[in-house]
Order: structure tokens, then sequence, then C-alpha cells
């Protein structure tokens, strides 16, 4: 993609989102001017899957972006996002969230966060099971983490051809997060983001209930190999 193609390539997914649907758009390898053009068009929210990348355009771009942490996450790189982050996408462990906790303290506030859940078949994919997100939510030392938020869950379908295996697997996670919202209104009373949906299958998530895409190659182009991983 060409940086004077950002324009139409952006607008062309934005006419494509539902209403009341967040884009979150997938910035990751992309230099700082194409993050700019998109910017320049309204886009505030972008998504970033490098501790380290994340921090460097922070520190290059304005102040109003939201940033959202897409990637999996590792313990020793969240003081280069915890000042500033305003969604964790990724969280898979309570290990892993007591360490977010800790940073969230020591910058005096709170980060707000999804849980992974694996519905995908592959192996490769990072996510704990349902049940495991249930014991977490519901543990005495979840209840314990002041500087925190709960806001909902996110997945990866399967990286396949088969339109109705992606469906079904978003259909589960519609299901997972209805049950979920429900069951801890009490613990987690600001649950209501079910983020799902990539280029390949983002207009299949939206119908099946997503409220929040991951959108990158779409609008900013294809990336090359290193470093266009989800990890
Ligand atoms: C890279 C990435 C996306 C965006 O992928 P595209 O296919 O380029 O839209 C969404 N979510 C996660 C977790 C990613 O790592």
């Amino acid at each position: 993609m060409q940086i004077q193609d950002l324009k139409d390539a952006y607008f062309g997914v934005k006419s494509r989102l539902k209403e009341g649907v967040c884009l979150v758009a997938v910035s990751k390898t992309k230099p700082i001017a194409y993050i700019e053009r998109v910017y320049e068009c309204g886009q505030r929210v972008f998504g970033e899957n490098k501790a380290l990348e994340m921090r460097d355009k922070y520190y290059s771009l304005p102040k109003d972006i939201e940033w959202h942490f897409i990637g999996h996450l590792q313990s020793n790189k969240i003081k280069y996002i915890a000042p500033y982050v305003s969604l964790i996408h990724s969280v898979d462990s309570l290990e892993l969230l007591k360490e977010i906790n800790k940073y969230a303290i020591k910058n005096s506030r709170v980060i707000e966060f999804l849980l992974e859940i694996k519905v995908a078949q592959e192996e490769s994919k990072f996510g704990l099971d349902i049940e495991s997100a249930r014991q977490i939510i519901k543990s005495e030392d979840f209840a314990k983490l002041s500087n925190v938020e709960l806001r909902g869950i996110m997945t990866m379908a399967s990286n396949v051809e088969d339109k109705e295996q992606i469906r079904e697997e978003f259909r589960k996670m519609r299901l997972y997060f209805e049950e979920l919202k429900a069951e801890f209104a009490n613990l987690a009373p600001s649950f209501d983001i079910l983020s799902m949906g990539m280029t390949q299958d983002f207009d299949i998530a939206m119908e099946e209930g997503a409220n929040m895409v991951r959108v990158g190659s779409a609008i900013f182009g294809e990336r090359n190999i290193i470093g266009g991983g989800a990890a």
C-alpha cells in the first residue's frame, strides 16, 4: 500500500463497520507516517503487538491516540506500555494480570484489559479456555487486584478458508461473552467489550456480535513476514 492510498483504504474499512462497533486500526510494523495519515482521517484507536514498538510510536505521535496492546505480552515488557496503554486485549494468565496491576499502581492508574479466549482449533493460538477464564475472575487473587479493570474478552479465529468454521468460533465467543457478562455482573460491572474480527473475517465477526474489531492489512496494506505475526 502506498501512503497516498491509505485514506481510501481507511474509509473503505470504515464504511463496512456496523453501528456501534469500535475499530482498532492495527498499525504494527507500519511507519509513523502511515499512522499520521490515518490519524488525519479521524482515527484515534491504534493497535500494536510489540511493547517497544508501541512505546516508540506513543512518544512520536499525538497524545490523544488510544493505544491498544493486542499481542502476547511478556511480564518484563509491561513497564514500556503501563504509563499510557488504554486497553490490553491479550491477558491470558493471572500471573500476568498481577504484574500488570503492579505497574498500574506504580503509574497511579487503572489499566483496562480483556481476557484472551481460545476458540480456534489450531494449537498455535494463545488464550484461555473458558473454564480457566471463569476461575480467574472468581478467584480471591483477582478480587485483590485494585488497579486493573476487566472490560471483556478477545479472540482470534482459526486461520482457515472455511467461513462456517470461523462463524462457529465467533458464535461460541458471543455465547461466552453473554454468559460471563451475566454471571459476573457484580465482579466485573464494566464487562462490555467483545473484541473479534480481523481483515479476513471482521464482517462475519460483526454479524456474530463483535463490538470491537482489529483491522490491520485492509487499512495499512500487507505486512512483510518479519514482525508481522501474531506474537
Ligand atoms: C495483526 C493482528 C490483527 C490484524 O490483522 P490483519 O489481518 O492485518 O487485519 C488483529 N489482531 C491481532 C491479535 C493481531 O496480531
